[in-house]
């Protein structure tokens, strides 16, 4: 494909190969950079990108104001910044946003029918409607965007953590190891593959002078986010944990011997959703043969205070049923992949009802 895309073009879709080659030899070293009038500025986009990504309103703004060159380097900046915090969910939802910030631009790339302007109206289209940078981007993620149909492995992965039924295997047409894919979904499964590629890669190794250069950007984020993470989850209500928590801190309170994975999946759990780490050890308390010094040692472990700095995440329900601890699911776990969107669910049910 001898197709170049153009500077706006890769401002849009700043994680291209091309967008980062693009900017390689045109900004100073970053410590450099960020001393100067002009890294200010990819600073400030820097951020405006993560707090978009933290909002929950989730609307993409394009920087048009800004220089092409400037916008792919905040793109950079805002996940060096992101792996200084550092904290998992800051990457899913900054990833995220990345991912259906690219997909605004490919839907909104050609104008509408009634007369609305695309921001890239003069783009060649081939037979089928894709623009070139449609089908070069697709290509750089591995997919083939003009085909009607996608290999079944390709598919399975990149579907899995999407809740829509449509994508569902059992309600796709499936022929020869191949599922049938529809033209409008084309840009949605592209997407997702952009989101998880783009996670893949986080966190970046950065220096840690670097961090400290970037401390007083990234300490208000982390202070925001931490905020936002408490008014999500509030205290800890045990009555809206899902049937496989609930059923862990039974066996517990009765005395059980929870495998390691079970004793991995409750800690994480619970400290995501807020306990500290003694309140966990409190809870571990319950057990009859509690040993409180073996259990302060696994939980900073699990929780990332034991030296390794290592933050582990809850696993999803996936995981859950390989282990064997998807326990009694509910109606309400037939809406949810993952205990944590369960317990939001759930809370948010016993709020409004107060
Ligand atoms: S479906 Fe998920 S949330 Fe529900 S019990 Fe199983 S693992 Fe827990």
């Amino acid at each position: 494909m001898d197709f170049v895309p153009s500077a706006k073009e890769l401002s849009h879709f700043p994680f291209l190969k091309k967008a980062q080659d693009h900017i390689k030899d045109i900004f100073p070293p970053l410590d450099i950079l960020l001393k100067e009038e002009r890294g200010k500025i990819i600073t400030d986009l820097a951020l405006k990108r993560i707090n978009q990504a933290l909002s929950s309103k989730r609307t993409v703004i394009a920087h048009f104001q800004h220089r092409d060159d400037d916008e792919i380097a905040s793109f950079v900046l805002s996940r060096i910044i992101a792996s200084c915090i550092p904290d998992k969910q800051l990457f899913d939802r900054l990833t995220r946003y990345e991912a259906e910030r690219a997909y605004y631009f490919l839907v909104s790339e050609i104008g509408t029918e009634d007369g609305e302007k695309g921001w890239n109206e003069n783009t060649l289209l081939d037979d089928d409607g894709y623009s070139q940078i449609s089908k070069y981007l697709a290509t750089e993620f591995g997919i083939n965007i003009t085909d009607e149909r996608m290999p079944l492995p390709d598919y399975v992965e990149i579907i899995s953590p999407l809740h829509d039924a449509r994508f569902k295997l059992v309600n796709r047409n499936v022929h020869h190891g191949f599922i049938e894919i529809k033209k409008e979904e084309r840009y949605e499964l592209l997407r997702e593959r952009i989101r998880v590629i783009l996670r893949r890669d986080l966190p970046y190794k950065v220096p840690k002078s670097l961090c400290e250069q970037l401390a007083p950007v990234a300490e208000p984020i982390k202070k925001v986010y931490q905020e936002q993470m408490l008014q999500q989850f509030g205290t800890v209500e045990e009555s809206a944990f899902p049937p496989c928590m609930q059923a862990l801190i039974l066996a517990l309170t009765a005395g059980t011997n929870l495998t390691h994975a079970g004793r991995f999946a409750l800690t994480t759990f619970i400290h995501t959703i807020g306990m500290d780490v003694t309140g966990i050890a409190q809870l571990y308390a319950r057990s009859p043969d509690f040993d409180a010094e073996k259990t302060m040692y696994q939980v900073e472990h699990i929780t990332g205070r034991g030296g390794s700095g290592t933050e582990y995440t809850a696993p999803a329900c996936a995981a859950m049923k390989t282990t064997g601890l998807c326990i009694h699911p509910d109606a309400v776990c037939a809406k949810v992949n993952h205990p944590l969107s369960y317990y939001k669910i759930k809370k948010k049910e016993k709020i409004n009802r107060k």
